[in-house]
């Protein structure tokens, strides 16, 4: 998936969080959840950070010429591994109490649900994503893809400009979140 496909759907997942937060602040938490929209978007498009020719790559180089020399582009930066350790480690400094805890706690879910929505992207491509340590076991397969084996053709091609199927794929998943926040303040 390309950057634009990516960024698309990190949006999605922010307008999520935004709605989540909504309605958290209507019981009486305050709107503190709204720091983790930047980490979502980066860490949506982060994992990228291991194909030189990504725009995160460009932006930076000298992290991303180390990362490149341990690491195969989707390779480790594509575990899914991350995306739950992120949020896990949310959950622990939330631990912490008051701000720092709460403030701490959703900018690292926000990466970590960020970090999710670009394998989510990436799950819909040929080339799927890599199963990390957690995922093992899932199936004899070396790799995961979001669509059934028998069902490749409605995967992803990879390229520089996104296709219109990714354009799609993309836009359902924002397009259903914006659905549901829209829902939610119309009749929440
Ligand atoms: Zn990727």
């Amino acid at each position: 998936m390309t950057y634009k496909g990516h960024f698309l759907m990190g949006a999605g997942t922010s307008v999520a969080m935004f709605t989540v937060g909504y309605l958290l602040n209507a019981n009486g938490i305050p709107y503190t959840l709204f720091v983790s929209v930047p980490f979502v978007m980066l860490g949506s498009i982060l994992p990228d950070i291991d194909n030189e020719n990504s725009r995160i790559s460009h932006r930076l180089p000298t992290i991303s010429k180390t990362i490149r020399s341990v690491t195969t582009h989707r390779g480790i930066t594509h575990w899914i591994d991350w995306g739950i350790l992120f949020i896990a480690m949310g959950i622990g400094i939330s631990l912490l109490g008051g701000l720092f805890g709460l403030y701490g706690m959703w900018i690292f879910v926000g990466l970590g649900l960020g970090h999710l929505t670009h394998l989510l992207g990436d799950s819909m491509t040929r080339a799927g994503i890599p199963k990390g340590i957690l995922f093992r076991w899932l199936n004899r397969r070396k790799r995961l893809w979001l669509f059934p084996y028998s069902m490749k053709t409605l995967s992803l091609t990879t390229g520089f400009k996104p296709s219109i199927a990714e354009w799609l794929y993309a836009a359902l998943w924002t397009g259903a979140w914006a659905l549901l926040a829209t829902m939610v303040m119309v009749y929440g």
